[in-house]
């Protein structure tokens, strides 16, 4: 066992494989022996053949999903050739990667991820529709959740959470688009397909471009409605959703986060609020012994040891949060920090305290994990009654503000 590492005991073949790796050589050799399909972790495996095939197909059958619903219009089907085909998929290697993480915080990520997409993307836009309160010109009516569009009551109330906690209660828990790439995307981990090095590092700017075109989408949503608006909105979709599914059929070559690395205007914006905001990663040069494995984890290309010996701390706007790097470092040298440190002060989110958090022999968990399918059932219960006895969002809100005794609000 890693003497330096309390928390090693219940997968100690996999730190000291991790460590051995991250010791012995450079990010870009293969390792020899392709990884069983049961076995995923944190450190990139290499997998055979058929499984990058089938998650290949699975990405193609997501994309001929949405390609079906927006332009061919050839079979009319509520699940296997629409936009909850991708859910489908998600569900289906979603169970796959949860049975074969390996990490137990990634593996409690991983089933909070895939539940969030099931219940809030999937199962209340598909059965129990509600226009959610938006503000502007939106092109199309907002079905709940709508995070990505701006306007909406979500992406607000998303913002919010993202200062306080940081991106990754999105990019990491909860994003659809993530939760594809994540699952289904694994095989492409592996360092021959995930460029690394200085100018992948600066290929990161590119998604300013994106952002730019975000501001229009924005600036658009407050004109009045016109031939000009509607055009740039339709636009912008396309400039979204096309390099979206185009870069799942890159993934040999950009790996599994290319989009969110490169493209995505939305990670964008939650990059920016994570930099202003109260999350980041700290770093102690005191124990560090700059191994590099945290730089092997991070899907994202993030030089996280680099930057750490530079600044003292990981604050940069790539960062989603997915924890690889901080429930990996063997000497607990990176702790997450978000706004729960200005409560609580001495609170230490490192490698044995989020670990902790996923461990389910310990009574917290279960209560927490318990609270959590709670929360899900009551939002799924909620969505029933809205679009059953209400039926859109700024009936929602009318009634709340008839609830709270408040003014009836109009948008
Ligand atoms: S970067 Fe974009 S696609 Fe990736 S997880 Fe974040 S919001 Fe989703
Ligand atoms: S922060 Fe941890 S994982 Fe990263 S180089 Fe230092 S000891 Fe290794
Ligand atoms: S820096 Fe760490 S937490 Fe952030 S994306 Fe990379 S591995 Fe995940």
């Amino acid at each position: 066992m890693n003497s330096m590492d309390p928390t090693c005991s219940g997968e100690t073949p996999v730190c000291q494989e991790g460590l051995r790796l991250a010791s012995a050589r450079p990010a870009t050799l293969r390792p020899k022996r392709l990884m069983p399909v049961d076995q995923q972790r944190s450190l990139a495996g290499r997998y055979p053949l058929w499984v990058k095939g089938l998650s290949l197909l699975a990405f193609t059958w997501a994309f001929l999903g949405w390609l079906n619903e927006t332009w061919f219009f050839q079979f009319n089907n509520s699940i296997w050739l629409n936009r909850y085909t991708e859910y489908v998929i998600i569900l289906a290697f979603g169970i796959w990667r949860i049975v074969a993480e390996k990490n137990p915080y990634n593996r409690r990520r991983l089933i909070i991820l895939v539940a969030n997409v099931m219940v809030l993307w999937w199962l209340i836009p598909w059965l129990f529709p509600f226009i959610e309160p938006y503000m502007g010109y939106l092109g199309v009516l907002p079905a709940f959740p709508s995070l990505h569009t701006p306007g909406t009551l979500t992406f607000f109330l998303v913002l919010g959470a993202v200062f306080l906690f940081g991106r990754r209660v999105i990019c990491g828990w909860n994003c659809p688009c993530v939760g594809i790439r994540e699952v289904v995307g694994f095989p492409f981990r592996q360092a021959d397909h995930v460029p690394r090095g200085r100018w992948a590092w600066r290929l990161r700017h590119l998604k300013w471009l994106w952002f730019a075109l975000y501001l229009g989408a924005m600036w658009a949503m407050t004109r009045p409605a016109n031939n000009i608006t509607a055009g740039y909105l339709g636009f912008f979709g396309l400039m979204v959703a096309l390099p979206y599914f185009f870069t799942m059929l890159l993934s040999p070559w950009i790996g599994n986060r290319g989009y969110c690395r490169y493209l995505c205007p939305y990670g964008a914006t939650f990059g920016l609020l994570n930099k202003a905001g109260m999350f980041r990663i700290d770093y102690n040069a005191d124990t560090c012994t700059q191994c590099g494995l945290c730089e092997k984890v991070c899907d994202m290309g993030i030089p996280v040891w680099k930057l750490g010996t530079a600044k003292g701390r990981i604050d940069t706007t790539e960062c989603m949060g997915c924890g690889r790097c901080v429930t990996e470092c063997p000497t607990q040298s990176l702790a997450f920090h978000d706004v729960r440190n200005l409560f609580f002060p001495t609170l230490r989110q490192d490698r044995v305290w989020l670990r902790r958090r996923a461990d389910w022999n310990l009574p917290a968990t279960r209560w927490r994990s318990a609270g959590f399918v709670l929360v899900l059932v009551m939002v799924l219960a909620g969505g029933w009654y809205y679009s059953g006895r209400i039926g859109s969002g700024a009936e929602l809100i009318n009634n709340l503000g008839t609830l709270c005794g408040l003014p009836i609000l109009t948008w």
